[in-house]
């Protein structure tokens, strides 16, 4: 079912939904399953898959040169999608990226999409590559989220690329896409990274899943700001705990946002992880209520491999 469905079928009440990642190539997929099974007790609709940019990799040759090469370290989105439909009969969500992918190789994903069922799809451009300093697509690639969500609202039409086939069944996916209470880091200013989400909206997303952040009033601020520009699409919120001492100084250096100062004076008191995970727990239930008590759709979790905290924070708020 698509999430827009999810939303309208709970009547005003707030849904629950979390983000996984991939796990690392190499590695048992049943570690991934044994962090999303306490979660179902909270019947979330839907669940979000990751996809990770590929990256560059120096494999040593005889003489000490390095060879270069490209790789995907966290692969099978689509597969893991389809695993945890079949294994815990919930809707997935695969992430599906600008960065890393051909407008053709990003057909093949969202066809392999459509016969699995899959109705949801979260269109994003990415992050630059770990070595480079601004992103760059892939040649033949869509440059923009706004371009990956005007191919597949075209794929809904029964539009392929080159046009070349006559389509007699379409493909009918709800599009997500992000959006940044604290702007995005690119982006010149706040109403110019608006205007970029309601080219998105424009072109076709029915949805928005927020970037964390840690202060409700930004959330709140973004939604009555995206509004005045007219869009009209649920804006979910997405939460995520701090779990380490180092998250204070990585998530606002990595996605640009601010940490309030009464949160990090909490952490810094703390003696160790397992005292500064509690800290995070509470946070997020004390932003999770408040954010329920002004009737948010979803609250979506980035729960980063390890679902102990969110168990945590759904206990109480769910
Ligand atoms: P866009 O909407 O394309 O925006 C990128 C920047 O370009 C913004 O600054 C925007 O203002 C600007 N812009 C947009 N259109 C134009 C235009 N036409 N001309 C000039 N500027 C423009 N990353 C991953 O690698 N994998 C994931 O699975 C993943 N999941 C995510 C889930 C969520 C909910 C969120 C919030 C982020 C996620 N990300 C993920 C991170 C995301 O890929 C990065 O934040 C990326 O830098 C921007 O992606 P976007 O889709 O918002 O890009």
């Amino acid at each position: 079912m698509k999430v827009t469905e999810h939303i309208k079928n709970a009547k005003g009440k707030t849904l629950f939904s979390f983000e996984i990642v991939p796990p690392q190539k190499g590695q048992n997929i049943q570690k991934l399953y044994d962090n999303v099974a306490p979660l179902m007790e909270f019947k979330p609709p839907f669940i979000d898959v990751t996809t990770s940019r590929e990256e560059h990799v120096y494999i040593k040759k005889d003489g000490g040169l390095l060879e270069r090469k490209v790789t995907r370290m966290r692969p099978g989105t689509v597969g893991i999608c389809a695993s945890l439909m079949h294994k815990f009969k919930v809707d997935t969500v695969p992430h599906v990226l600008c960065g890393g992918f051909t407008k053709e190789e990003t057909e093949y994903v969202l066809v392999d999409c459509h016969y699995l069922g899959i109705d949801n799809v979260m269109a994003l451009r990415g992050d630059a590559m770990k070595d480079e300093s601004y992103f760059i697509p892939k040649n033949e690639g869509n440059h923009y989220a706004s371009d990956l969500v005007k191919q597949i609202s075209e794929l809904n039409k029964g539009i392929y690329l080159h046009d070349i086939i006559e389509s007699t069944y379409k493909a009918d996916f709800c599009i997500g896409v992000a959006g940044y209470p604290e702007k995005h880091m690119e982006s010149p200013s706040m109403q110019a990274d608006l205007r970029r989400l309601k080219q998105k909206v424009d072109a076709g997303a029915e949805y928005v899943v927020t970037q964390m952040f840690f202060d409700n009033q930004k959330y709140f601020a973004f939604v009555e700001a995206a509004k005045e520009i007219g869009i009209n699409v649920p804006i979910i919120p997405g939460i995520k705990p701090i779990a380490v001492q180092r998250h204070l100084s990585v998530l606002p250096q990595v996605f640009s946002l601010d940490l309030p100062d009464a949160l990090v004076s909490a952490v810094e008191k703390c003696k160790n992880n397992v005292e500064i995970r509690q800290v995070g727990v509470e946070w997020a239930i004390q932003q999770s209520k408040e954010l329920v008590a002004a009737g948010v759709p979803v609250l979506h979790y980035y729960s980063m491999g390890k679902s102990d905290n969110i168990k945590k924070i759904a206990s109480t708020v769910f």
